[in-house]
């Protein structure tokens, strides 16, 4: 299996630390807000990863943070931060609002069949566990506490930008627009571990710690986070590009310097959902949900098929007429599945492992989804292939694709397969008139096996997609 990394810049050969076994942990979303359907566009990326690792035969061990204690607006340490002012506009508190917006985020991902990883820790979940991080890089001389804050001393470190491929003073230029300085800083880089002196006076989750009652700086939950439930040895990370720097990149420093080794050997991240506008963001406030997606008629599996019909390290423009397409591409798909019989045919084997070499070939080529796609446009197409061989083949590369290609949806029924129900269910009345019960039963098999049930009231004969 080969994935880019974004540490080396290259594709590689993924290796993880134990055999068989991968630990992986995500980035999880900010919630003071909707999940967009840009956010959700690196869920599903990272949905199909892990999807991936387990259809090779690994066992995975899947974490992701939710950020729901001091996100702050500004790439900088400073600005305001996003769930006070989410909080106070609401009339809440912090943590109902982040309540809320963590039920809605599962939510959407449920509807976009992202499975839920086994882990899900709330930031506010591990204070202790950031402190002894923080205790551990100040006694080592990696921190220092400046104006009541911690900071990390990001001169400390040989390559601090190891993640990107920026110059130093373009990324702090970068993090610094429109932000005032900070003065406590010894240098522009560095960032803040934990914060006693607040700039907003009603912060309102606060906690007791060696440098006063304060809250932790925005980069350490992922670091702690991910080394209580996956180590202190980490195969992936994942996010979205936007987390590379500065979150990743100070992850790392933190991390590496508290441990005194390499911490994590694959780096993995999502381009961006753009609209007319640039990348889609919370912050713009002029963003999609999935909601209003659902609201305007789509299935949100349309909009997981157009994500995995581009390649995850492309940025990706979202139009609403490419996304009526593919709706359409989408209800197509389904029809030309719900076809298929399961026949009596025996599934060839030789064709199955023909065919599912290739789909694999195409997800372990850095998760291109897209030549998975085309794998099982070719399957539905090859007149040689069995009905059988066909739905089994579907059924497994739906384990990673997860587009529900064998549910059938009332709607996807269309005109001609009603036709080829009627017919039956009429041939079965005459075999029953007849007294010809062995005949009326394969009928009703017969139908079973294309997922229809039928009933019998004392006037007709009724059916419905099971
Ligand atoms: P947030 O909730 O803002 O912390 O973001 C959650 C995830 O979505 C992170 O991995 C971000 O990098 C990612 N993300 C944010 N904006 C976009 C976008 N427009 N396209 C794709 N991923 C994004
Ligand atoms: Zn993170």
């Amino acid at each position: 299996m080969k994935i880019y990394n974004t540490l080396t810049k290259k594709v590689e050969e993924f290796v993880p630390n134990k055999k068989g076994f991968v630990n992986m942990y995500t980035c999880g979303p900010t919630v003071y807000h909707y999940a967009h359907i840009g956010n959700l566009r690196s869920y599903i990326m990272e949905d199909i990863l892990e999807k991936t690792l387990l259809y090779n035969g690994y066992e995975v061990n899947r974490v992701m943070n939710i950020t729901d204690v001091g996100h702050l607006s500004s790439d900088s340490d400073s600005g305001d931060d996003k769930m006070v002012k989410s909080a106070e506009k609401q009339h809440k508190t912090v943590l109902d609002i982040a309540k809320f917006y963590t039920d809605a985020f599962f939510k959407d991902c449920e509807k976009l069949n992202i499975k839920k990883p086994e882990t899900i820790e709330p930031a506010t979940n591990l204070i202790p566990e950031y402190i002894k991080l923080i205790e551990g890089l100040l006694s080592k001389g990696f921190a220092y506490v400046s104006g009541g804050n911690v900071y990390f001393d990001t001169t400390k470190l040989n390559d601090y930008y190891v993640l990107t491929n920026h110059k130093e003073d373009e990324m702090v230029v970068g993090a610094r627009q429109g932000v005032e300085n900070d003065d406590n800083k010894r240098n522009q880089a560095d960032f803040v571990l934990w914060f006693t002196k607040s700039k907003f006076s009603d912060q309102e989750l606060k906690w007791e710690s060696p440098w006063g009652l304060g809250y932790p700086g925005w980069h350490i939950e992922c670091s702690c986070i991910s080394m209580k439930h996956c180590g202190e040895y980490l195969d992936i990370h994942c996010g979205g590009v936007d987390n590379i720097f500065p979150h990743h990149t100070n992850e790392i420093a933190q991390s590496e310097s508290y441990l005194g080794h390499k911490w994590c050997n694959y780096w993995v991240h999502c381009e961006h959902l753009n609209d007319k506008n640039g990348k889609m963001s919370k912050s713009n406030g002029d963003f999609l949900t999935l909601s209003t997606l659902e609201e305007k008629g789509y299935n949100p599996l349309s909009y997981r098929l157009m994500c995995l019909q581009s390649h995850y390290r492309k940025q990706l423009i979202f139009t609403f007429e490419n996304l009526d397409n593919i709706e359409q591409t989408y209800k197509k798909l389904k029809q030309k599945i719900s076809k298929l019989n399961k026949d009596e045919k025996e599934v060839s084997k030789e064709k199955y492992d023909l065919y599912n070499e290739k789909f694999i070939s195409s997800i372990n080529d850095d998760m291109n989804t897209s030549s998975a796609l085309t794998v099982l446009y070719d399957v539905i197409k090859d007149e040689q292939l069995n009905d059988s061989t066909k739905l089994a083949l579907i059924n497994s590369f739906d384990k990673v694709l997860s587009l529900d290609l064998l549910k059938q949806d009332d709607e996807m029924v269309d005109d001609e397969l009603s036709k080829i129900i009627m017919d039956k269910i009429e041939k079965r009345k005459i075999a029953k008139l007849n007294k010809d019960y062995e005949t009326a039963d394969k009928i009703r098999d017969e139908l079973l096996k294309m997922n229809v049930e039928i009933m019998d009231t004392k006037e007709t004969t009724t059916w419905k997609i099971k």
